[in-house]
């Protein structure tokens, strides 16, 4: 089989080494075999992928993705629903839109009638050109719930097992249960406030899913929805808007990861009007700006594993900055959508890092991310599974 080495001025592994000048990535099929100093680690008969003064690092991992961007498919107006083909032919558009920014896994928190798991079939069998995905299939949600008009309706505990193990049986990676209202409302009178299902449905769905090895997460903005959910053993809080120092403890303590989707909330209230939104939310998404920003302090404080996640209206690398004022630095935003997003999807993932026996998911970006986070739109290059997709900054035709 032949080797191929990548090499540049700089490579960042997202891992615990410290950045590699004039670094080098050696890949045997879909595996990286080597990592180090490009000199140190080519042999005679490698193939040479040289990027100059770019920086190689992990592809990234987008934490909350539901391949419906910020238009009409990802509002959530009720009345503007369509029918599933127009969302998986939507779906198929934004796989190629990750690839192209340098998203080489995506986690898809819930998505209308499975067409998640169908894209992801299509992607493995060759039909369509996308990330890898991680799916969770149709949200589990209370009747009427935040997002009801896509999820699996739910009441009482049996009838959420029921639903958490047919997303399973259906082929999802993980679950995704609805733990309060939301910004984007599907009733109203909703608010992100509103608890929605209780300890008892979702800790039955949660029984279901860690029985078969499988993690579970919730959408989980208000204060009782928070305390619900982490009553009930989700490994996850999506959002958080209004998680306070005790919910945070009691996360670090326990493992419990947050995606908390920062610049998707200043998405909504900056571009809401412009992506379609009815006007009703924007004061909803003004109001927790702040609450949202004073959690995510409690969530670095108390030491809670996150991830970048945008849902649709924020942007990864918007995400990855608004970290950077809270004082953490650049290779920390870094790894918030390499390694860290990655040990949100597995407690041994075979990405996000590049290590020696990793999957070959690799980008190059023009610059040194170090310095400016804003490099990382210009991504010149992604491998998947050391399959190239994109190169010279264009997705590859077929
Ligand atoms: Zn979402």
């Amino acid at each position: 089989m032949s080797v191929t080495i990548l090499q540049a001025r700089q490579v960042l592994t997202g891992g615990d080494r410290p950045p590699i000048l004039n670094g080098g990535v050696r890949v045997r099929g879909s595996k990286i075999v080597a990592v180090g100093r490009a000199d140190d680690i080519r042999e005679r008969e490698d193939e040479v992928l040289d990027f100059g003064e770019a920086t190689l690092l992990p592809g990234l991992v987008e934490c909350h993705e539901h391949l419906s961007g910020h238009d009409r498919y990802a509002i959530g107006d009720p009345s503007v629903v369509e029918p599933p083909m127009m969302y998986a032919l939507v779906g198929v558009y934004h796989t190629r839109r990750l690839v192209r920014i340098g998203v080489t896994t995506a986690r898809i928190p819930g998505a209308p009638g499975h067409i998640d798991l169908m894209i992801r079939r299509a992607i493995r069998e060759g039909y369509l050109l996308g990330p890898k995905m991680v799916c969770a299939g149709e949200l589990i949600v209370m009747t009427g719930g935040h997002g009801s008009m896509w999820g699996a309706e739910v009441d009482g505990p049996w009838e959420a097992k029921k639903a958490a193990r047919a997303q399973l049986k259906a082929g999802a990676d993980f679950v995704k249960i609805v733990a309060s209202g939301g910004v984007g409302i599907t009733r109203e009178g909703e608010l992100p406030s509103q608890p929605e299902l209780s300890v008892v449905e979702m800790a039955a769905a949660a029984e279901a899913v860690h029985s078969a090895d499988r993690r579970i997460t919730a959408h989980a903005d208000g204060v009782p929805g928070i305390s619900n959910a982490l009553e009930a053993g989700v490994d996850c809080i999506e959002h958080g808007i209004y998680l306070n120092a005790d919910h945070a403890k009691f996360m670090a303590d326990n493992g419990v990861a947050m995606v908390p989707t920062l610049s998707t909330m200043q998405g909504i209230y900056h571009h809401g009007i412009e992506y379609g939104m009815p006007e009703t939310w924007i004061p909803i998404a003004e109001a927790i700006l702040e609450p949202h920003l004073e959690s995510f302090r409690h969530a670095l404080e108390a030491g809670v594993h996150f991830a970048a996640g945008t849902d649709g209206f924020g942007d990864i690398v918007d995400e990855m900055i608004i970290f950077t004022t809270f004082g953490i630095d650049n290779y920390r935003a870094i790894q918030s959508a390499t390694r860290d997003a990655a040990l949100v999807i597995s407690p041994r993932p075979d990405f996000g890092v590049l290590e020696k026996g990793k999957a070959a998911d690799i980008i190059a970006v023009d610059g040194d991310p170090l310095d400016d986070l804003n490099v990382l739109r210009s991504v010149q290059f992604v491998m998947i599974d050391g399959e190239v997709l994109v190169s010279g900054g264009s997705v590859r035709e077929e």
